[in-house]
């Protein structure tokens, strides 16, 4: 690990590109179909872009067509919190990573059976590796 989670703001700004501070730290999206993760089919692990805290594994993420990486489930149970957001005239649950508290996306009840859950998530929240660290 390359340096200690910042803790304030400012910290924030110096460790994350303009980008990933606006939807980390500011809850922004990025425009569907426009992440890197979007469409990506390697094996592997997603980590928080954040904090490198784990997040999801590749085998639940399925092609979801809505422009944003999708996954069935988190990979632990304490990866991730829940946020009730009523922000722009909609009732949604926002997703954050448990660690650091970064914004990742929303889930929603849409997703394949069994479980019909669909974690839509910015491809910009995540990093992507192919072996477990
Ligand atoms: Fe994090």
């Amino acid at each position: 690990m390359e340096n200690i989670d910042p803790t304030s703001d400012s910290e924030w700004r110096d460790k994350l590109s303009d980008n990933e501070y606006q939807v980390l730290r500011l809850k922004g999206t990025e425009p569907p179909n426009s992440g890197k993760y979007n469409i990506h089919n390697e094996i592997g692990i997603y980590y928080c872009a954040g904090c490198d805290a784990k997040l999801f594994h590749s085998e639940s993420k399925f092609q979801s067509g809505c422009g944003w990486p999708s996954f069935t489930e988190k990979i632990e149970d304490d990866a991730i919190e829940y946020i009730k957001d009523n922000s722009h005239g909609m009732n949604r649950t926002e997703v954050v990573c448990a660690s650091c508290k970064g914004h990742l996306g929303h889930v929603f009840n849409d997703g394949p059976k069994p479980k019909y859950i669909r974690y839509c998530i910015n491809s910009i929240s995540l990093k992507f590796r192919t072996e477990l660290v």
